[in-house]
């Protein structure tokens, strides 16, 4: 039998604040973090845009993936295509997951894989497979800020029908997060992780995190204040290539951003996944900070 693959998975809606999240978690010793590993195929093919490793190179230049990938191809035949969730294939998928990121943590000695996929699907079928022993990290952020920030991304990239597109992030965040919520929540291994509440100034919420989860796979040391910004994976937002001393900051443009109409429309289509999640109906109001 093969010796099953220590695995955090991060399962969220987009724009909930997981690269951050991501960074600090995947930098707990003894964690690797591989980013949005499910898009490998994607950030090597996309004839469109030229994807960057975590590392700041080009990920097609980059020298750690190529030597990857050859060694698991003379050794086990690797297709990298088969890592990616696929709805149809029923076989490859946990193979060539698990060849790769046992490769992985052989290569960076590390011993539990960061995935921060963020997609529900490839978390399922990974559980369904024996080869991966996972932690589930639900990461919630207010359905109104990111219905919000998806709006702004749609209008950076000019898009258009802005109103239209907050409220189908509104729709979509409140589906998701339900279907992840009644998924995996009686799992035993399932945290739910507030965005909220980890980049309040107050530390000890994000440390009862880190502890967790170094309880779970017996990890001892932790550094937490993500240091190490030499790391290989895949996807993620430009967070990763600012200065070192960064502080995390409460993002509260939303509350301005949102109109008194939007905001409550949101709230309604939102309500029963806000109630589960502790966030206000009202709009609060901001801080001094
Ligand atoms: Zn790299």
């Amino acid at each position: 039998m093969k010796k099953k693959v220590k695995l955090i998975y991060l399962t969220c809606i987009g724009r909930s604040g997981s690269t951050l999240s991501s960074l600090i978690l995947g930098d707990i010793e003894g964690v690797q973090n591989v980013g949005e590993i499910d898009n490998l195929e994607h950030v090597f093919t996309d004839e469109n845009k030229q994807h960057l490793c975590g590392c700041g190179e080009l990920i097609k230049e980059c020298n750690y993936w190529d030597t990857l990938f050859k060694k698991l191809k003379a050794n086990v035949g690797f297709n990298r295509s088969a890592v990616t969730y696929n709805q149809t294939d029923t076989g490859p998928f946990g193979n060539a997951n698990h060849a790769l990121l046992e490769e992985i943590l052989k290569k960076t000695g590390n011993s539990v894989i960061f995935d921060k996929s963020m997609q529900f699907h490839r978390l399922k079928k990974l559980l369904k497979s024996p080869d991966f022993e996972i932690l589930i990290l639900h990461q919630i952020r207010d359905g109104r800020a990111v219905a919000n920030s998806w709006r702004n991304f749609s209008k950076r990239n000019n898009r258009g029908f802005d109103r239209l597109r907050f409220v189908s992030a509104s729709i979509k965040w409140m589906l998701k997060n339900l279907s992840i919520y009644l998924m995996f929540h009686k799992n035993e291994n399932y945290i739910q992780l507030r965005y909220e509440d980890f980049v309040e100034e107050d530390k000890n919420y994000m440390n009862a995190i880190i502890d967790k989860i170094k309880d779970r796979f017996s990890l001892t040391a932790a550094t937490g204040d993500f240091k190490n910004l030499t790391n290989h994976f895949v996807g993620g937002n430009r967070m990763r290539f600012s200065g070192e001393n960064r502080v995390i900051k409460k993002d509260q443009k939303y509350l301005d951003e949102v109109s008194f109409f939007e905001w409550y429309l949101c709230s309604i289509i939102q309500y029963p996944v806000l109630k589960k999640f502790n966030y206000q109906f009202n709009k609060i109001k901001k801080d001094s900070r």
